[in-house]
């Protein structure tokens, strides 16, 4: 069967990763109560920043949120790489810009997800992804973003969205802990 996944906020906990990183820079100490508490993708608000600061401090810090110690989700590597020893394929979705995709592939598979060049998409928009999830035909589809998955859900692919606060209002079916994934495969 095909999987296809996300990468931001489906596999790796980048938001959070972050998040800490923001507090370091900014000298500040909001706590991660915060973080959780958060109904936005973005997280900006609790730095008392407005969308336009938040999003210039996002893009400054972009390569540094990216390729140092974001941690991946508990058992997302190993899931993921038991897909591919029980023959299965892995394929990767990300709206990341084309200009991270060289550097996000090798950054992943440095932290051990099995990556192959030609089942990795990189520098869509959000709106995008559903051409590439149809083209492959992929029989699941991960993602984490309301503004996503709501654009996919006439296909026959099988969606399941990473849980977070920010998408509690989607009906599908919903991943907390990446080992779930066993009773598919
Ligand atoms: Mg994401």
């Amino acid at each position: 069967m095909k999987f296809g996944f996300d990468i931001d906020d489906t596999l790796i906990n980048l938001r959070q990763h972050a998040f800490e990183l923001y507090n370091k820079k900014l000298k500040k100490n909001i706590t991660l109560e915060s973080f959780h508490a958060l109904k936005t993708v973005e997280i900006h608000e609790p730095f008392g920043l407005n969308a336009i600061e938040g999003k210039q401090l996002w893009d400054s810090l972009r390569e540094e949120i990216y390729f140092t110690t974001c941690p991946p989700f508990p058992s997302a590597i190993e899931t993921l790489n038991e897909l591919v020893s029980h023959g299965h394929e892995v394929y990767y979705i990300t709206a990341r810009k084309k200009q991270f995709a060289e550097k996000t592939k090798d950054w992943m598979r440095e932290v051990g997800f099995p990556i192959l060049d030609s089942h990795f998409y990189c520098g869509m928009e959000d709106h995008e992804k559903i051409a590439i999830i149809q083209a492959l035909k992929l029989d699941y589809y991960f993602d984490d973003k309301p503004a996503v998955l709501e654009t996919l859900q006439e296909q026959s692919t099988k969606l399941y969205v990473k849980d977070h606060p920010y998408n509690q209002h989607l009906e599908f079916n919903r991943i907390n802990d990446w080992a779930q994934l066993r009773e598919l495969y």
